[in-house]
């Protein structure tokens, strides 16, 4: 066996949650490297320049909170943030085939009684069972209207997924902590306190941050370095890792910053229930589509603001649309206008499957109507997730607690990125750290 390298660490997957993991640790004087299968560090975060447009192939933008542990590395890489443009504050919500502007739509979207039957609930006392699903709890507080027409929307928005197979303690940790204490959601919505939160992206595109994460890291970072095959440890206590070229690569601990499908791969040969546990995590495959249009092609102006969310009981090909060139103006070329649309999600996976033009065409004829489009999208640009977004469903914080206890088996072994406590980019980042932060400790001790 050559032992081409010995770093303390290897970090599996550089991803934005290898990357900062392994940044971590090397800040913290443990030598780490990350093995990116890949050509490129980043994982999903990726823009691209294509034809004068500025295109995200994963987010879009991410939610900055000062004091957060991705606040933190955006001062240490001295990373420039881009706030969106005014006009990109309002939000909309599909229903009957318009677009109704929130919040100030909203007795629109809900009616009457909607709006009745939900604004009783702060008259009660909310209680929380963490593992009943999102829909469950929020459809039992706030009635039917809230769950199809505004809840719907809001977790297509993040999740892609299913409200009523996510898990709402795992899927929206904060809010739940908020209703525990507050015994209400509305008061936990509008009763203020909690950090504040902005929109934002970078100057550059979601890429700066990786970029920058793999500059400091500098050659630790090892691309196109698939791990195909872990040893656990032996007498020697070491961990051997097969590449794809057939190296073997020995190290102290590991981080298994890849999803949980490719860490349970990697795992079932020395320990199957861990294997399965990990392969057990469902994800909600979805293709991104990315038209550009002339300013021209919209009579009435082109769309401003986020974006718009359909709920499902709207039934349209799109799960969603954002408007990249209104939250930040340099995406698009001068006198154009660039739309991105979430198509498939866990409820429909078989739609990422269709054929290019069959997307482009099914996105574009969702949005004619809704935006007021008169001519057709002048360029387009499909991307296929179909490892998708890792879904928190139902017996996720079990699951957790299981791998947590299989973990303790495995001294050196840890896991970390989206599939497990946070699939936002904040999230993933405060994940990442914390793990370092353990590890390195350990090591250290
Ligand atoms: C389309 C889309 C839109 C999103 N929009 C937003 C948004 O607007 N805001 C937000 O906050 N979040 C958003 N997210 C979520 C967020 O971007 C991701 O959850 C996060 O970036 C995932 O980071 P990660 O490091 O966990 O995983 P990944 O980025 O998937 O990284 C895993 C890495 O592991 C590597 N790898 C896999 N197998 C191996 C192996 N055997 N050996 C070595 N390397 C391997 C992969 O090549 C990859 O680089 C979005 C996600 C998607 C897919």
């Amino acid at each position: 066996m050559s032992d081409v390298s010995a770093p303390r660490v290897a970090v599996v997957g550089g991803g934005l949650a290898g990357l900062v993991c392994a940044a971590e640790l090397r800040d913290r004087g443990v030598d780490a490297d990350v093995f990116e299968a890949t050509g490129r560090a980043g994982g999903v975060v990726h823009t691209i320049a294509e034809g004068g447009y500025q295109i995200e192939w994963g987010p879009q933008s991410f939610l900055w909170e000062a004091g957060s542990s991705l606040d933190r590395w955006i001062q240490r890489l001295r990373l420039g943030v881009l706030p969106p443009a005014d006009a990109a504050r309002a939000r909309y919500v599909l229903k009957d085939g318009r677009l109704l502007n929130l919040p100030r739509e909203l007795p629109k979207l809900l009616g009457p009684l909607g709006l009745l039957r939900a604004s009783r609930e702060a008259l009660g006392r909310a209680r929380v069972d963490p593992t009943q699903s999102v829909d469950a709890f929020f459809r039992a507080r706030l009635g039917p209207r809230v769950a199809d027409r505004l809840l719907d929307a809001f977790v297509t928005g993040i999740w892609a997924g299913d409200p009523a197979r996510l898990e709402l303690g795992s899927a929206f940790p904060r809010l739940t902590a908020k209703v525990e204490s507050s015994r209400s959601v509305l008061r936990a919505f509008f009763g203020g306190g909690g950090a504040r939160r902005r929109t934002a992206s970078f100057v550059g595109g979601m890429e700066d941050l990786p970029e920058a994460l793999a500059e400091h890291l500098g050659p630790a970072v090892k691309l196109e370095h698939r791990v195909q095959s872990l040893l656990p440890p032996g007498s020697d206590d070491r961990w051997v890792l097969r590449t794809a070229d057939g190296e073997a690569h020995v190290a102290r601990a590991v981080v298994l910053a890849t999803s949980a499908h490719v860490a349970g791969t990697l795992l079932a040969p020395h320990d199957p229930a861990l294997g399965e546990l990990l392969a057990a995590q469902p994800t909600a495959p979805l293709a991104t589509v990315t038209l550009g249009y002339r300013s021209g092609a919209f009579p009435e102006g082109p769309p401003e603001g986020f974006g718009f969310l359909a709920p499902e009981q709207e039934q349209s090909f799109v799960l969603g649309c954002l408007f990249p060139s209104s939250l930040f103006p340099l995406t698009a070329p001068s006198g154009c206008v660039q739309l991105r649309c979430m198509v498939g999600g866990r409820r429909h996976p078989e739609r990422v499957e269709k054929g290019d033009a069959e997307l482009v065409a099914g996105c574009h004829t969702a949005l004619e109507p809704l935006l007021g489009i008169t001519r057709a999208p002048v360029t387009w640009r499909v991307d296929r997730h179909r490892e998708g977004i890792p879904q928190y469903e139902l017996g996720h914080a079990t699951r957790l607690r299981a791998i947590d206890e299989r973990l303790r088996g495995h001294p050196g072994l840890r896991l970390t990125g989206n599939s497990y406590r946070g699939i936002s980019v904040p999230d993933v980042v405060a994940d990442a750290e914390r793990v370092a932060i353990a590890l390195a400790g350990s090591l250290t001790a």
